[in-house]
This record gives structure tokens, C-alpha cells and sequence, in this order.
């Protein structure tokens, strides 16, 4: 088969790899229906934190299984299953607490902007659907495998409750839909800060009530003057750097809560920043396999539609095209088809 691979920053190629195999009795094989590129894989893309091996690409997945280990008994040959970008075994203390992110077993899944994945630990992982999708959920439901429960944890990690005014900063995939989440668990006023007018159209359209354009020292007092001076009861942090995520801490109301999901780069947080900001900080890589019932019923009951953030639609061989457009700003998200 062939599948994306990173070689050097901006340097994605299209090539042929192994067959993917069952190599555990515990992995599962499945033949994607479509898969993505991740705002995270512009990381590497742009040279930061990059091995400088050629790196098999992709971590979002959904489509059907053809073949699964002898040990495995929850998922079966035929059925459309969705998992997340951490394989776990669902059955740990940290998976039972609800943090599958966390596994003791966990394993990274890699090389998904592929034809053919392996999975493993995928009667942990792998959550299938009652019956096979429709062709236009499968935006919806590939959204389910990162950035939806991303932006759901996020909301979650920041105790968003009806009524409440929330603060998403980042208007990347993952905050537009922290945005769509703040708006189903019933926030009240919904603080978009974007800068971007297509972005800030998609996140009204998720439920956003106003838009703050400004950033640093003006975006937080814009947002203090949103909140009669207080500050937001809870902030979703989604991108990860240095200056959103002090946006975040300080947009927070004393006593407020930030979930934060942006992977840091270079962020560092000063103990007495921490002490006097009276916040609850709460965040990390998203434990998106809890989310997954929930989340997929929403998407067949057309309650949600996360699928909207995939602004771009291309063949699976033309991968390199995604990532130039999404790095270059002019797609929110790509989707790609094998
Ligand atoms: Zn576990």
C-alpha cells in the first residue's frame, strides 16, 4: 500500500509502505473510509519536535474492519469502528477513572493517512457503530476520533455548565469545536477570540455568542469587559503556546476552571502566576475513547455535526496538498479520502 510520510519540515510524500499485519493476538486491521490531517501534525511539519527519521503519518481513523487477532472479542470482521489516536486497553485504573489517554498500556497510533491500519489493543479501543454509516456521517464520525473529544474534554476539563460564560481561545479545529461542545452541555454566553473571518462565521454558527479579535493584554481586558470585570467561569485553552495559554489563565474569573488541550510548546507557568490566579487547571492529551458512545450518538441522532470543520476535501494521494493548505492557513481542516 501506500501512505504519508514525513520526511523533512514541509516535505510530506506519498509512498509505498508495509501492508499493515496483525502482529498482537489483541490488534485488529481496518480499511479506512477516511482519515485526516490534525492541526498537531503541522508540529512536525513545520520542524518542531520532528525525530528527522521519515515518520509514517496520521492519527485519525474510522472505517471497517477486515481482519482482527484471535484474542479479540468486542469488535468483529465487517463493522465500522472508530478509535482514538491512543490505543488502550480500557480496563486499567486509569482507563477506569475515565482517563484512556493515560492507559498503562497505551500505545500510540501512527500511520493513519493511510489505505490500511493496524490497531491494536482494539477491544480497548476500537467503539463500533450499530450499523454502517451513511456516507455523509462519515465526516461527523471521523471528527469523533480526535479533535470532537478534544474540544469535548476540553469543555469537560473546564466544567462548562448550562448558564455559564465560557472563553475558547484558538480557533483551530480543536477550539471550534470546543465551541460546538460548549453549546450542547448548555452554555450560556460563548466567548469565541479568533481573528480569522471564516473562523469566527463557523464558530457563530457552533453557538458562539461573541467574537473577541484582540489577544494578549487587550484580549483579556476585552474579555473582562465582557464579564462585567470578572472574567469568564470557564476557558478552554486549544492551542498550546506561551501567550494563549496565560490568555486562558487570565481570562478566568477567581475560583473559575481552564481545561486546557493545546499540546504546549514551550509553555511555562511561573508557581506564583499559579497561586494568585485562585483557578482550577485542569487539561492534558484528550481521553477520547470515554467520549466515544456519547459523542457517536449525538452524530447519529444529528444532534452534532462536528464534520463541518473539514473545509477541505481531498483523494488520500494528494496528502501533501492538505498539509501546505492547512499550514498555509487556507483550511481550517483536511479530509482525506483512500
Ligand atoms: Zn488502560
Amino acid at each position: 500500500m501506500r501512505g504519508a510520510v514525513l520526511y523533512a519540515p514541509g516535505d510530506v510524500r506519498f509512498e509505498k509502505r508495509d501492508d499493515p499485519t496483525i502482529i498482537k493476538p489483541t490488534d485488529a486491521i481496518i480499511r479506512m473510509s477516511a482519515t485526516c490531517v490534525c492541526g498537531s501534525d503541522l508540529w512536525p511539519y513545520r520542524g518542531f519536535n520532528s525525530g528527522g527519521e521519515p515518520t509514517p503519518m496520521g492519527h485519525e481513523y474510522c472505517g471497517i474492519v477486515e481482519e482482527v487477532g484471535r484474542a479479540v472479542s468486542s469488535v468483529k470482521r465487517g463493522q465500522f469502528v472508530i478509535g482514538s489516536f491512543f490505543a488502550s486497553d480500557n480496563t486499567c485504573p486509569n482507563c477506569q477513572a475515565g482517563y484512556q489517554s493515560g492507559c498503562q498500556h497505551a500505545e500510540f497510533v501512527g500511520g493513519a493517512q493511510a489505505p490500511v491500519l493496524r490497531v491494536p489493543l482494539a477491544d480497548g479501543t476500537l467503539v463500533a457503530t450499530a450499523e454502517i454509516p451513511p456516507d455523509d456521517l462519515i465526516p461527523n464520525l471521523l471528527a469523533l476520533s480526535d479533535v470532537m473529544g478534544a474540544g469535548w474534554f476540553a469543555a469537560e476539563a473546564a466544567n462548562v455548565k448550562p448558564g455559564k460564560t465560557v472563553a475558547v481561545v484558538g480557533d483551530g479545529a480543536v477550539g471550534l469545536l470546543g465551541v460546538l461542545s460548549v453549546r450542547q452541555m448548555g452554555a450560556g454566553r460563548i466567548i469565541a477570540m479568533s481573528r480569522h473571518e471564516s473562523r469566527q462565521k463557523l464558530a457563530r454558527e457552533f453557538g458562539a455568542t461573541d467574537i473577541v479579535t484582540e489577544r494578549g493584554d487587550e484580549g483579556v481586558a476585552r474579555i473582562r469587559e465582557l464579564t462585567d470585570g470578572i472574567g469568564a467561569d470557564s476557558v478552554l485553552e486549544c492551542v498550546g503556546t506561551q501567550e494563549s495559554m496565560m490568555q486562558a489563565i487570565r481570562s478566568t474569573r477567581k475560583g473559575g476552571y481552564v481545561g486546557y488541550v493545546g499540546v504546549p510548546h514551550g509553555v511555562e507557568l511561573k508557581g506564583e502566576d499559579l497561586f494568585y490566579a485562585h483557578l482550577h487547571l485542569h487539561g492534558g492529551p484528550a481521553p477520547v475513547r470515554r467520549f466515544l458512545p456519547e459523542l457517536i450518538d449525538l452524530v447519529w441522532k444529528g444532534k452534532i455535526n462536528p464534520g463541518k470543520v473539514f473545509d477541505l476535501t481531498l483523494p488520500l494521494d494528494h496528502v501533501a496538498e492538505g498539509y501546505r493548505a492547512m499550514d498555509e492557513r487556507r483550511a481550517i481542516k483536511t479530509l482525506l479520502r483512500p
